[in-house]
């Protein structure tokens, strides 16, 4: 299991070979240190990545080569392009065609988010991150966003659990209760054409 700590950033790094049993498995970076990064993809099988969440959207990324990917991205990774660039990272490593999941994230049910702030991002993103919230409040759309950024992409969104985070009691949520649990995304492949 190969591990990143996430920063909400753009970067994304590339594994090749399966953890070493046991081990927690963090990515290292060129100095050493634990690599900083929101995507993780992984070429060959028996490497399996995995991205921490907590009402950001874990998307799980895959491909007919048996490249795969985990993402972990929030408001401030729609704005830096963490999918765009860990597509490309596929892209680049061989991947022919690359087909996306979306795990449970907060939704604009819940994500009551400032009109200044939300121009900023629609901006960056596209005015499907533009939403109202169920109280009627100005809101971000996740989900929306991060649909509108694998189509950009051209990245066919297979999954989708469509789950909000915040609503109910079957995930953690940061924002809604203070979780300090997180859903795990854990992407795997046992061979080309087949990624978990
Ligand atoms: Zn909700």
């Amino acid at each position: 299991m190969h591990r990143i700590r996430q920063v909400h950033g753009s970067d994304v790094v590339v594994v090749d070979a399966p953890a070493p049993p046991g081990t927690r498995a963090w990515v290292v970076s060129g100095d050493g240190g634990v690599a900083d990064a929101d995507a993780v993809v992984a070429v060959g099988t028996g490497a399996c990545v995995v991205v921490l969440t907590a009402d950001c959207g874990p998307v799980a990324l895959g491909s007919p080569e048996g490249i795969h990917g985990a993402v972990h991205v929030g408001w401030r990774g729609l704005v830096a392009g963490v999918i765009g660039t860990a597509v490309e990272t596929m892209a680049a490593l061989g991947a022919s065609a690359v087909v996306a999941g979306l795990g449970p994230a907060i939704h604009r049910c819940c994500y009551e988010f400032g009109m200044a702030d939300l121009d900023r991002v629609a901006q960056e993103v596209g005015d499907e991150v533009r939403a109202v919230s169920a109280s009627g409040a100005v809101a971000l759309d996740l989900p929306g966003g991060i649909r509108a950024q694998l189509r950009r992409a051209g990245v066919p969104l297979v999954v989708d659990v469509d789950r909000c985070t915040a609503c109910g009691d079957d995930d953690f949520s940061y924002r809604a209760r203070a979780d300090e649990a997180r859903q795990a995304l854990f992407v795997w492949s046992t061979g080309p054409g087949t990624v978990m």
